[in-house]
């Protein structure tokens, strides 16, 4: 019998969603054995009154074995739809970096709401001059927050996106009834780049002009770009993004450093805290770092990012 799966996006912009897509002939052969019962990206979902119960004045999702939500927790509404998830699903699946950790939006969590209002109506946005929303719209909350700190979740596939073939073992394991084996290891520990450990560049070079190798030249053949100078995240993210069977990390294919969108290694790391250990262990000095709360870019959920960070 198929599974049943709902799937859920909150504040999210779809690109999880496209990753499932992306999972190809392996998403041909998955969804035989798949129910979906509520995926608002693909299907119109109503939230009143879809399961014919006739209470149209409860948001109510289908029951489901596996839940997968992407995006973090803004509003009024992702709350209740992430409420709604939980109650429904039997395992419910942190889809993406917004979902596991606050993502990218989290960064709003250095202004309050008013400041945010305050500075997109009335500085040269596109909106400025325009009417604030009012009743309209679902509330904002206060912060954007992770999945986790409003439901339980049961399992996490972090990745902004996350790599199709984490998807898929994920997939493939709740269909065989046995636990996911998903990387928990470092960015670095998947990158094939050179490491001398000397000659390293004291301070921060920013990244204006192209990291030194040659046109061509395999990624194993590259020099480590936080050994020459650049802040590179890879010490401190989770690994994943380099798939099954890539030449490396996703932003080290194209010779850029990882900006860090797998969230910490640990679930519960600070990319922020760890990157300052790793320059420290590195021998570059701290202080060139030139916006810290950058670190947090992808994770600042969990009260990592705060009002005030950011001056
Ligand atoms: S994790 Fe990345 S791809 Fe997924 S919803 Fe967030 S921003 Fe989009
Ligand atoms: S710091 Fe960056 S370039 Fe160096 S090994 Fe780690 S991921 Fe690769
Ligand atoms: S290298 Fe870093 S930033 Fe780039 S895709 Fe991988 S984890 Fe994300």
């Amino acid at each position: 019998m198929a599974v049943k799966v709902a799937s859920e996006w909150l504040n999210s912009c779809s690109g999880c969603e496209i990753a499932i897509l992306n999972l190809g002939e392996t998403l041909l052969s998955v969804l035989p054995h798949l129910d979906f019962v509520h995926i608002p990206v693909l299907m119109d979902h109503k939230y009143f009154g879809q399961t014919g119960a006739g209470d149209v004045h409860h948001l109510e999702i289908p029951e489901a074995v596996v839940g997968l939500v992407s995006g973090g927790i803004r509003n009024q509404e992702h709350l209740e739809v992430a409420q709604a998830m939980r109650q429904s699903c039997q395992v419910l699946i942190a889809l993406g970096t917004c979902a596991t950790h606050g993502g990218i939006p989290s960064l709003i969590n250095q202004f309050g709401n008013e400041a945010l209002l305050d500075r997109y109506y009335h500085t040269e946005t596109t909106d400025a001059g325009a009417e604030a929303p009012g009743d309209s719209l679902p509330p904002l909350l206060d912060h954007c927050y992770a999945l986790d700190e409003k439901v339980k979740v049961d399992l996490y596939l972090p990745g902004c996106p996350p790599h199709p073939d984490q998807i898929a073992e994920a997939i493939t394991a709740l269909l065989e009834g046995r636990a996911p084996v998903l990387p928990t290891k470092s960015v670095c520990d998947t990158c094939p780049t050179i490491r001398h450990g000397k000659g390293k560049v004291p301070v921060l070079r920013r990244f204006t002009q192209n990291a030194d190798y040659q046109p061509g030249q395999p990624l194993s053949e590259m020099r480590c770009l936080l050994e020459q100078g650049y802040l590179c995240m890879g010490p401190v993210t989770r690994a994943g993004c380099a798939g099954n069977c890539g030449e490396g990390p996703r932003c080290l294919i194209a010779r850029v450093p990882c900006r860090g969108c797998f969230g910490p290694v640990q679930r519960d790391g600070n990319q922020l805290l760890d990157m300052f250990n790793a320059l420290a262990s590195n021998d570059i000095d701290f202080t060139s770092v030139i916006d810290p709360s950058s670190m947090l870019r992808f994770s600042g959920g969990h009260g990592l990012l705060r009002e005030g960070c950011k001056r």
